[in-house]
């Protein structure tokens, strides 16, 4: 049952990158190095020696510090093989299925394409930590670059079956907007009302909102939620596929 330590490292104006700490055998994974030397520096604060450097996919904000903390550290850099071409210095390629190891804590990998064809996530099932990258956000999901609203539906209906318990570290502090966001689309759900809540106390006080935890994610994100007649009712859709009420909901985040 090993356990990871997770440290949020802030980047850029709203990306985190994540240090995930093993303590039984010492072995630190980079999640996303938007910033090398911001991330060296946490790693040091901490005493924690880089063993693994993780992107969960292509785009810059998660892959541009790849190299120079390799430069620095030597850990091979791990991302998913349908972007090979497209992660700096890709070294071992994990596809939908297979595991990932930190120490002596596990990840299984699933493929999420729709924010990216490639992207995947990292789920250390004893830990309870899922690295969902751009894919699925607090009370949000990512925007769809370069897949369909079928294929993000797909990717977020396979991460909502993870234990309630299960911590999301995201990509990204979109939370108060996504909040905002949800409480229009979905505008009579008492669990969102209070969780928003807590989200504008912990911006408010310039705290992160991450992790988020499943079980709240579950009842409170609509992108998670678009075959509950509730949400399709109150997007105006009842009986709609919920393809298409997940792509109503995602363009209402669009123009917010
Ligand atoms: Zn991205
Ligand atoms: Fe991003």
């Amino acid at each position: 049952m090993a356990q990871l330590e997770v440290e949020l490292v802030p980047a850029l104006r709203d990306n985190y990158m994540y240090l995930a700490h093993e303590p039984e055998s010492g072995a630190t994974a980079v999640v996303d190095p938007a910033d090398a030397r911001t991330v060296l520096d946490a790693a040091k604060r901490k005493g924690w020696s880089i063993t693994h450097i993780l992107n969960t996919h292509h785009h810059g904000d998660h892959t541009a510090g790849n190299l120079e903390v390799q430069e620095a550290t030597d850990a091979p850099i791990v991302g998913p093989s349908y972007d090979a071409g497209r992660i700096p210095g890709m070294q071992v390629e994990l596809m939908e299925g297979d595991t990932c190891s930190v120490g002596n804590a596990t990840a299984k990998i699933f493929h999420t394409p729709g924010h990216t064809s490639g992207h995947i996530a990292y789920w250390f099932e004893d830990a309870n930590v899922l690295f969902s990258g751009d894919t699925l956000f607090a009370l949000g999901c990512g925007r769809l670059f370069e897949g369909t609203a079928a294929q993000m539906w797909d990717s977020l209906q396979k991460l909502r079956e993870l234990p309630d318990a299960t911590r999301i570290y995201c990509g990204h502090e979109y939370t108060r907007t996504n909040a905002r966001c949800a409480l229009t689309v979905d505008p009579n759900n008492q669990k969102l009302m209070e969780y928003a809540r807590v989200i504008d106390g912990l911006r408010d006080a310039e705290q992160p909102t991450i992790p988020a935890q499943m079980g709240m994610e579950r009842e409170t994100n609509p992108f998670l939620r678009a075959d509950d007649q509730a949400l399709a009712q109150a997007m105006g859709m009842p009986g709609a596929d919920p393809v298409e009420v997940f792509a109503a909901v995602r363009e209402k985040r669009n123009q917010f």
